[in-house]
């Protein structure tokens, strides 16, 4: 069976985190060498429009920081790309501010002008607007009109990491990257958030000083578990996994994507709040610097192989995306469970996934989300990572058209 997904991460990184766990204790000197390799880089030049990168524990912490450090008034509303994971909108309200979904371009994954429209009104102060599945949403139409209405981006490039190809875009407040466990180039752990205004990025920093460092014990827990989950993400290992699971009547499925979700249970803000260990540090600055640019054209490459595959037979979601590099592939399949029965039955472990959801409207609002709502039960993930022959993936594209063209 081909697991939904691979870690993005080699067995000699988490050596390296394991080895950092026990031998790297300097925190500001990791924080600058970080701050280096990242290519935007920590400029000491007093120019206002550069950014400024703060590592983070995670985007969620970014996320955490930055409304903590923004003077909005209670109440102001946040615009937000609506399908996402469930902890952002979860932020915002922590903040006292008001997220309200913007409807997405089921091709695209970005959001429509017309539904930022519609989602506007006079207490918008900003627009969380998160690059999804691998693409890059183009921006300048969008700037028009966030400039227009006195808005600030705050952008979630955590799904679209790509090497120094790419550090968030110029016009935007901050920019966010994410190295959680799932993610590009993971290193279990860890967030950049480059701001592009200096006051902030200063309070943004001196309030990151404050909180506690994230425990060491702790991450080296988080890279003992990614042994496992590494190991899990091979075939065989994977068949014993699903046979355990079934003899002890376990479902393997919440099993796997609990293991991957950071911060779970109660407390959610306490544990968000924390600054990133050296450790972490170090690992996040070795993943950015030997960033493996040549897997990240691999992974493309699949995802175009398996789109022209599938593309006339099935409806895609944001398959027409920019600079796409598929970090994941969804289909909206006419009856998920049927897809995932005939792909599991060809031995290939696609999932419905339950990371994202799609943003509630705010109450007595009307639903400003109704399309990537609607659409968002039927979105099936299909495997795709580096590791696959394009014989794989032929064959995975054969049993979606056979499952899903209306012919049958
Ligand atoms: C993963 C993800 C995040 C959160 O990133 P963390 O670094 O794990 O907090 C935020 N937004 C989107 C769209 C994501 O996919």
């Amino acid at each position: 069976m081909w697991t939904r997904k691979r870690l993005d991460i080699g067995w000699t990184d988490i050596a390296a985190g394991r080895l950092a766990c026990a031998s790297r204790w300097d925190r500001q000197q990791a924080v600058a060498k970080l701050q280096h390799v990242w290519p935007i880089g920590d400029s000491t030049e007093h120019n206002p429009e550069t950014p400024r990168v703060i590592p983070t524990l995670s985007v969620r912490s970014g996320l955490h920081l930055l409304l903590g450090q923004l003077d909005w008034p209670a109440g102001s509303e946040i615009l937000m790309s609506a399908m996402t994971i469930p902890d952002m909108a979860r932020i915002v309200r922590h903040h006292n501010y008001v997220p309200v979904p913007v409807d997405l371009d089921l091709d695209t994954a970005a959001p429509t002008l017309q539904s930022l429209q519609h989602s506007v009104t006079k207490n918008t102060r900003g627009l969380i607007l998160a690059h999804l599945l691998g693409t890059r949403i183009p921006l300048a139409e969008i700037l028009d009109f966030t400039n227009a209405h006195r808005i600030d981006i705050l952008e979630d490039c955590a799904q679209a990491f790509a090497g120094d190809d790419w550090t968030g875009s110029p016009g935007c407040l901050a920019s966010m990257f994410s190295f959680g466990t799932t993610k590009t180039a993971t290193a279990l752990g860890g967030g950049l958030v480059a701001i592009r205004h200096e006051q902030l990025a200063d309070r943004v920093r001196d309030a990151q000083r404050q909180w506690p460092v994230q425990s060491r014990l702790g991450y080296a827990f988080q890279l003992a578990k990614s042994l496992a989950l590494k190991t899990l993400a091979y075939r065989p290992p994977f068949a014993a996994f699903r046979l355990a699971c079934r003899l002890l009547r376990l479902d393997y499925n919440r099993l796997l994507n609990n293991a991957v979700r950071g911060f779970p249970g109660d407390r959610f803000v306490s544990r968000i709040s924390r600054a990133p260990s050296a450790p972490l540090l170090h690992l996040l600055r070795r993943r950015i610097s030997n960033f493996d640019q040549k897997q990240l054209a691999r992974r493309t490459q699949l995802g175009r192989r398996l789109r022209r595959g599938t593309e006339c037979h099935v409806d895609l979601f944001g398959h027409s995306g920019c600079d796409h590099t598929y970090w994941v592939f969804p289909v909206v399949a006419r009856d998920p469970n049927r897809l995932i029965a005939a792909l599991a039955q060809a031995g290939f472990d696609a999932t419905q996934g339950n990371s994202m959801e799609i943003v509630d409207a705010p109450d007595g609002r009307p639903d400003t989300a109704v399309v990537i709502r609607r659409t968002f039960r039927r979105i099936v993930y299909l495997p795709l990572y580096p590791g696959m022959p394009d014989s794989a993936i032929e064959r995975m594209a054969q049993v979606v058209r056979e499952t899903e063209s209306p012919a049958d």
